[in-house]
């Protein structure tokens, strides 16, 4: 049985319809669910007694649990458990302009990146689009106030589990369903060109962030296996019709990682390489984790990383830190619970 989470409003009027009744019918139980957040169809009072029955026997109304949570001051850590006894992780985060949650797309991930846990842990299977909901509307649960902006930076590749992030996103951006702005939802990738392809035809409102790491192939493909695969000269030739399609700003993440990819040459290697398109650079101080020997790039280091690209004029920010106390680098929490 699917769960009714992962089910896009047009799905549900397609549902009402071949069963008979009207398109309208699924706008009202959107109401109640994303709305009024009443999960009981019994607590639904304009849903028919034959409508409860029919909606009772088509679809799961079930939700994951919160497991563990972790908190400091300004940002929130949940390891959520799976029917399958699978372990995922969000992230919640209060910015100035608003709250944020990251959530995860896949239990692990394959694309083996040599500085991330989760890769480390390799994919166990994707995320159906009601798991990566439910992160949501738990967590808005949980602080009893609403989010207004979502990144999937958490657990896994979205763009190697496409179709159910693609419903995902419907739901979420749906202004019947959780009804969070295109603008307000990112998708950061480690670089799959198929799915940037689909992603741009697709939601051309919504924005794009690209894990970077490198200037150049040698370093990429050192500690990004995927670069060997997708290299960035098509990456980047990729992007350059993003950016013609959607006329977006594209965003980059780079990690900043100990004697790897934060000397002065890769700065400037990095400003030619991004020079000309419509972007801006997010340096990540890297947040180490036991497992791995990757070290975070000294603090000196960044700052004249990031003189460089500016005085290059790129745009580029360094990355408020969060969550360094409560295991919030990418699947540290799910890594330990397992205990590996
Ligand atoms: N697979 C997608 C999204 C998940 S990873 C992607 O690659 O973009 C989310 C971001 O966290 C990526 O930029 C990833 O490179 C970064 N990341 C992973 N481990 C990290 C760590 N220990 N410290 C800082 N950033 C990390």
């Amino acid at each position: 049985m699917k769960n009714i989470f992962g089910i896009t409003l047009k799905n549900l009027e397609d549902f009402f319809i071949e069963n008979n009744d009207k398109k309208f019918r699924a706008t009202q139980l959107y109401e109640f669910l994303y709305k009024k957040r009443i999960y009981n169809l019994d607590n639904m009072p304009n849903i028919g007694n034959k409508n409860k029955e029919l909606l009772k026997n088509n679809f799961d109304f079930s939700f994951i649990k919160m497991k563990k949570k972790q908190e400091d001051q300004d940002v929130k850590k949940y390891l959520f458990e799976l029917k399958d006894g699978n372990f995922i992780e969000s992230v919640l985060m209060y910015h100035d302009y608003g709250i944020s949650i990251c959530v995860s797309s896949q239990v692990g991930c394959n694309m083996g990146c040599k500085f991330c846990e989760s890769g480390r842990l390799k994919k166990v299977r994707n995320l159906e689009a009601y798991e990566i909901v439910e992160q949501i509307l738990l967590i808005e649960a949980d602080i009893k106030e609403r989010i207004s902006h979502v990144v999937v930076m958490g657990i896994g590749e979205p763009f190697d589990n496409y179709d159910n992030l693609k419903d995902f996103i419907k739901i979420v951006n749906c202004n019947k369903g959780i009804d969070i702005g295109a603008r307000h939802i990112t998708v950061s990738t480690c670089g799959l060109i198929p799915g940037i392809q689909r992603f741009m035809e697709d939601f051309k409102e919504i924005n794009l962030a690209i894990s970077l790491h490198a200037p150049n192939d040698k370093i990429r493909n050192q500690i990004m296996p995927i670069n060997k695969v997708y290299k960035i000269k098509d990456l980047f030739k990729i992007l350059k019709e993003y950016e013609k399609k959607t006329n977006r700003r594209i965003t980059f993440e780079y990690i900043m990682l100990e004697d790897i990819n934060d000397s002065k040459e890769c700065a400037k290697e990095l400003a030619n390489l991004v020079k000309g398109l419509n972007c801006y650079i997010n340096l990540i101080p890297y947040n180490e984790t036991e497992n791995i020997e990757y070290k975070r790039s000294k603090k000196v280091q960044i700052l004249s990383f990031y003189d460089i690209l500016k005085k290059n004029n790129i745009n580029v920010t360094i990355r408020k830190e969060f969550g360094g106390k409560v295991d919030a680098a990418c699947g540290q929490l799910r890594a330990n619970q397992m205990g590996r």
